[in-house]
């Protein structure tokens, strides 16, 4: 937890102790900062590359080079993980979930062979892909009035009364229009 971070006058959320309008986005929510840990010299990695995903992921930027996503008439390219046969539902991937930004189209493959979690990979066009919310932690009060943090990480949509008490780590982003691109290079 920054040790930055307290609870909101009258304890209706989390804020900075110093905060800046640059803290919160567009939707009141509060993002992870980009700090350097105090005489180490270090930057913070987590929120370093926090700050760069929600760049990429606004500007449809490729999360390889950083350079603009491939994009055709079919749509912005994303790649995402196949999912197993217990995982998919009804209409998939229509309305997937996503916080890796898109490709250019000559970085498809360095993407696939350095991101673990892209086993099974799978290249969509998508029309529309719509801000959908966060990634990050939610924060809670202690009986003692201490902030706490949640053991892990999840998704929040915008909107939900629950942001007052979350810290962005990602921007999410929801795949609409979505169609399937065939020989995703390995
Ligand atoms: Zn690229």
């Amino acid at each position: 937890m920054g040790d930055a971070l307290t609870v909101r006058p009258g304890g209706t959320g989390l804020a900075y102790r110093n905060e800046a309008p640059a803290d919160r986005d567009r939707h009141g929510v509060l993002w992870a900062r980009l700090t350097e840990a105090p005489g180490v010299g270090r930057p913070d990695f987590r929120a370093l590359h926090s700050y760069r995903q929600r760049h990429a992921m606004f500007h449809l930027l490729c999360q390889v080079c950083g350079g603009p996503a491939s994009r055709t008439s079919r749509g912005v390219l994303f790649l995402i993980q196949r999912p197993g046969p217990a995982e998919v539902l009804a209409g998939w991937p229509e309305g997937v979930l996503s916080t890796k930004p898109p490709v250019c189209e000559p970085c498809v493959a360095l993407a696939v062979r350095h991101c673990p979690h892209l086993t099974n990979p799978l290249a969509l066009r998508v029309r529309k892909p719509r801000v959908w919310g966060v990634f990050g932690g939610l924060f809670s009060l202690t009986p003692g009035g201490l902030l706490a943090q949640s053991q892990t990480d999840d998704y929040l949509p915008y909107g939900s009364p629950a942001a007052r008490w979350f810290l962005a780590s990602q921007l999410v982003i929801e795949l609409t229009r979505c169609s399937e691109v065939t020989g995703v290079p390995r």
